[in-house]
């Protein structure tokens, strides 16, 4: 049989099987987000291209190779957004969020990249992600580390390790540049020619080069710790103490660099080791300059977004992923015309009594054990039955489907009664 259409390479659909593991995360992480007092924001799925351009930075991996850019009708450059962060900001910006005001926000949603597809990398994925905006200080960066680390532990994840690093401010990062060039350059033959090229447009990427060759020469680099301005090691001292005092695991890891340009200061991952090379879950840090590189006023802010599909993957890894229950309770079968008048008008009137319950009606007839197989697969605990002796007695059959209990009948009047017993 032809399977039609293809869907596009590197995106994937997401299928019944699948989408109670995404609803438990989604509904657990917004729970979270709630109690630290983050409001959800929705923003189009796409901007005009200069925004990422000017947000993330041309000579970025993002901008140079990996964004959905095309002309609409109107001949305006359009991209499908690759993150969520300058979006976040520009809709911010759109509607005077950021005046005199904080600002506690969470999204999701797909985002876009022209990758190449392999196991934890999509071309469309999903990111989870919480931005703060008009707070100077660590506490906010620490808060929303904590909030990570909460999340983890409602999902029952242990499997991931917080890095922790400080890029400083611009001056510092831009002294820090240049002492990464001259260092580098020493060992310019020996740079592959992805590095050689970051050499001229962002030495700070070759930290982040996965290329085992290189591993030696980024380990003996000059550390970014060591040059960074007297404000932002303060700052990265009291939030490590912040950290500390909550007893938050982290290694500090000079070598972490970003790959969007906006970040200052700040900047973490949590990676794990058991995804492979896809390592990393979630990052994010402080992006103190980017509102004002927007043509804003000066508003600092934090934020991190985390790839819902290396989350789900690594949650299916341990005994027990969280899963939303989204099971039948029960399914109802029934034979003849008088029994599907009747049953509907039952199950309607189960469904006004008993919000939340699950009922699955049966449609399409034929016989009962056709029917009770199909109640069987859909995952239902109980298969209501309406026959005719049923209809006659007043009474609806009620057959356990998991429990291995006998099949036993009770008055209708009783029915939404036993549910609600059984059920809860
Ligand atoms: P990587 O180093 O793996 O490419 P990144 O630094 O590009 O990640 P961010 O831009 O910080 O990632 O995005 C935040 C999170 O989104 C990542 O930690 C990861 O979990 C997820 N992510 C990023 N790109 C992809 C992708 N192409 N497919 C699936 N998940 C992704
Ligand atoms: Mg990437």
């Amino acid at each position: 049989m032809s399977k039609g259409i293809q869907p596009v390479r590197g995106m994937n659909d997401i299928l019944p099987e699948d989408s109670p593991y995404w609803q438990a995360v989604e509904d657990t992480a917004r729970a979270v987000f709630e109690e630290y007092g983050y409001q959800e924001i929705r923003m189009p799925i796409v901007e005009r291209t200069e925004l990422f351009v000017r947000s993330i930075g041309e000579v970025t991996d993002v901008v140079e190779k990996e964004m959905y850019t095309f002309e609409d009708r109107s001949g305006d450059s359009l991209t499908l957004r690759p993150e969520g962060t300058a979006s976040c900001v520009r809709a911010g910006m759109s509607h005077g969020l950021f005046h005199n005001q904080i600002q506690r926000l969470w999204y999701q949603g797909p985002m876009f990249r022209h990758e190449r597809p392999q196991k934890g990398r999509y071309r469309q994925f999903h990111q989870l992600g919480v931005e703060a905006y008009g707070l100077e200080g660590p506490d906010i960066d620490a808060e929303m580390l904590m909030l990570t680390a909460r999340l983890w532990r409602r999902l029952g994840l242990d499997s991931v390790r917080l890095k922790l690093n400080s890029l400083g401010n611009p001056e510092a990062r831009r002294a820090y540049r240049e002492k990464l060039v001259s260092y580098f350059s020493e060992f310019r033959d020996r740079l592959d020619e992805d590095s050689r090229r970051r050499l001229e447009s962002n030495p700070l990427r070759i930290l982040d080069s996965k290329n085992p060759d290189l591993a030696e020469i980024i380990a003996d680099a000059p550390s970014i710790l060591d040059h960074l301005d007297e404000e932002s090691r303060q700052h990265f001292d009291k939030l490590r103490r912040l950290l500390d005092a909550q007893g938050i695991e982290y290694e500090v890891d000079p070598r972490l660099v970003r790959g969007l340009d906006y970040y200052s200061r700040t900047v973490f991952e949590w990676t794990t080791d058991r995804l492979g090379a896809q390592d990393a879950v979630c990052s994010g840090g402080r992006y103190d300059f980017l509102v004002s590189q927007l043509g804003g006023r000066h508003v600092p802010a934090v934020g991190w977004a985390l790839g819902m599909e290396r989350l789900i993957a690594l949650l299916a890894l341990g005994d027990e992923a969280p899963r939303r229950d989204s099971r039948p309770h029960a399914y109802l079968a029934m034979m003849g015309e008088e029994a599907e008048q009747l049953g509907w008008r039952l199950a309607e009137s189960l469904r006004d009594e008993l919000p939340g319950l699950r009922l699955t009606v049966h449609c399409g007839g034929g016989s009962f054990k056709s029917q009770l197989k199909k109640a069987d697969r859909s995952g239902a605990e109980l298969a209501l039955i309406l026959g005719e002796t049923e209809i006659r007695q007043g009474r609806v059959g009620i057959k356990p489907l998991r429990s291995g209990e006998e099949q036993f009948e009770v008055d209708q009047a009783k029915l939404a009664d036993l549910l609600r017993e059984r059920l809860d």
